[in-house]
């Protein structure tokens, strides 16, 4: 189905806005968001009348993202789907017209690409549409992916980190505007919610305690405790018992293992780290590619560098809603004989990217002198956006010679 249809097709209003799931880092880019946008549009031109001149004007280019979208069936899944939630969010706020003013507001406060209610950091464009933070850095990482200037999916205007500003007064009024509880549907402040849903809900899930011996258990709040009065778990033998604990031991086991491995390296004779900068350049194929290369840097007296890759050079990353970096090293300098090595990469000083530490190991010599590109592991697709809308990437590298 398209986005088209979907928008169109959109079921009777999905109840007050706040109850529209987000998603970062999805539904974004000139696609169904935009289309969905244009009915949001359409709604609000009618709920706020000839208030609101600016929206007309953009109708056409939104109805020319439209088109796009309906054609293309690479649309990320995710995307489609996106389409069809912020289409009922569009008929909630037509529905919404004839009624509460902050129901009215949903449409004005949202996300022009998303349609959500911004979560944290609003951003305006220089024309002054929003977009939630999440949206934002999308699109500046998608402009990066496509080697273009990255535009307001509303009025094209160009956008990046210094052109555009933060809106605190949207972001206020967005924390004050009611949002429907997901478990118990009912209505709080946002600034509320997160606390409710997390502390206070009668209704929210919770677990068994004796989830740590095994048991499955999930359920309401309000059922806790009479589940845990019956809960067969503690009455279990201690044979039993055992068998349960061995299969969480063995998750655990291979974490320890990890962080033991990190600490044996750090007592080598042989260490070295740097800070290194990943820059951005494309390939000279007849369709460019993005990828990132350090400088030249020297360490355990070596002359190095690392590249890195996006979604492993995947034709068109731009078009999907997973993102992913792997990251290659290679030895410049000519060694006397093999050097081996342990090596990692992690958060730099200044940077606040989310890494899981890997180790990696590699016999460098004069022949075989580069890794292959292996993952470098970024907690998820928002976080690799977050590396692409930014100007470099930096991070530390360490390095660890092992000596026979
Ligand atoms: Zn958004
Ligand atoms: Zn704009
Ligand atoms: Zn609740
Ligand atoms: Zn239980």
């Amino acid at each position: 189905m398209s986005g088209a249809e979907e928008a169109g097709g959109g079921g009777p209003a999905a109840g007050p806005a706040g109850s529209v799931p987000s998603g970062v880092g999805v539904g974004v880019g000139a696609g169904p968001g935009a289309a969905a946008g244009q009915a949001a549009a359409a709604a609000l031109g009618e709920a706020a009348g000839p208030g609101l001149p600016d929206e007309a004007g953009l109708a056409g280019a939104r109805q020319l993202q439209l088109q796009e979208a309906a054609g293309d069936p690479d649309a990320p899944p995710k995307k489609r789907l996106r389409a069809a939630e912020a289409a009922e969010a569009a008929a909630a706020a037509a529905a919404a017209g004839s009624g509460k003013l902050e129901e009215r507001l949903y449409s004005v406060l949202c996300c022009t690409v998303c349609l959500d209610l911004p979560k944290a950091s609003v951003y305006q464009c220089t024309n002054g549409h929003l977009m939630c933070a999440g949206c934002f850095i999308h699109l500046l990482a998608d402009a990066r992916l496509k080697e273009e200037q990255a535009t307001c999916p509303n009025c094209r205007c160009e956008i990046s980190k210094s052109l555009c500003c933060r809106n605190l007064a949207v972001e206020k009024a967005v924390s004050e505007l009611p949002s429907e509880c997901g478990f118990c549907l009912r209505q709080f402040p946002r600034s509320l919610l997160e606390r409710h849903q997390k502390e206070e809900c009668q209704d929210r899930v919770t677990q068994c305690k004796y989830k740590r011996i095994g048991c499955p258990w999930h359920g309401p709040f309000h059922e806790l405790t009479v589940h845990e009065a019956a809960c067969a778990h503690p009455t279990k033998t201690g044979s039993e018992l055992m068998e349960i604990l061995d299969g969480m031991d063995q998750s655990h086991r291979k974490e320890m293992q990890l962080y033991n491995s990190i600490f044996s390296l750090l007592s080598f004779e042989k260490i070295g780290y740097t800070e290194v900068q990943f820059r951005p350049y494309r390939t000279d194929d007849f369709i460019t590619r993005l990828y990132y290369e350090t400088p030249r840097f020297t360490v355990l007296n070596q002359t190095w560098v690392l590249k890195a890759r996006v979604n492993d050079s995947e034709r068109n990353p731009n078009l999907s809603c997973k993102r992913t970096l792997s990251f290659q090293l290679l030895l410049k300098s000519k060694v006397t004989a093999p050097l081996e090595c342990s090596f990692l990469l992690l958060k730099g000083p200044y940077d606040d990217v989310r890494i899981s530490p890997v180790i990696y190991h590699f016999v460098f010599t004069n022949e075989s002198n580069e890794t292959d590109y292996v993952p470098l592991p970024i907690i998820d697709s928002v976080e690799c956006n977050k590396l692409l809308a930014a100007k470099n990437i930096n991070l530390r590298l360490f390095l660890f010679q092992i000596q026979k």
